[in-house]
């Protein structure tokens, strides 16, 4: 899924067009900044990473002390936008949430919300459930 690759996608004259570069075409915003022996290393991270803390995309952009027209920019892994599908599985169904959050208002205990909710679900199942059972 992931690659240790770092893939050359671009080279340029000065850092300035290498930053465009990577922010306009690959999505992504400065990170941080390492001054290495004989060059300077700016590393782009997603600029979605908040919103897809899986997204291991990668920019770096290479400015050689000795030739600073000289600019790499190098991408490792791909953006991954997906659902997180553990996410998405632990969390609740949206009425359910709705619930809870309004029994915290009532200040109802842990367990008077369980109670409550075993039988939200069963008018649920009862009424809106896919074996409708209404006698
Ligand atoms: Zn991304």
């Amino acid at each position: 899924m992931s690659s240790k690759q770092w893939t050359l996608l671009y080279t340029a004259q000065s850092y300035e067009e290498a930053k465009d570069v990577a922010k306009s075409r690959f999505n992504v915003c400065q990170n941080r900044r390492s001054d290495v022996n004989d060059q300077t290393k700016f590393s782009f991270k997603c600029s979605e990473y908040r919103k897809y803390p899986l997204c291991h995309f990668q920019i770096k952009i290479i400015v050689p002390d000795n030739n600073i027209n000289s600019i790499t920019i190098m991408s490792k892994n791909e953006h991954e936008h997906e659902q997180n599908e553990r996410n998405a599985t632990t969390r609740l169904p949206s009425p359910i949430r709705e619930f809870i959050s309004t029994y915290v208002k009532w200040g109802l205990s842990q367990s008077q919300i369980k109670a409550s909710l075993i039988i939200n679900s069963v008018i649920e199942y009862i009424f809106f459930g896919d074996h409708f059972t209404i006698k």
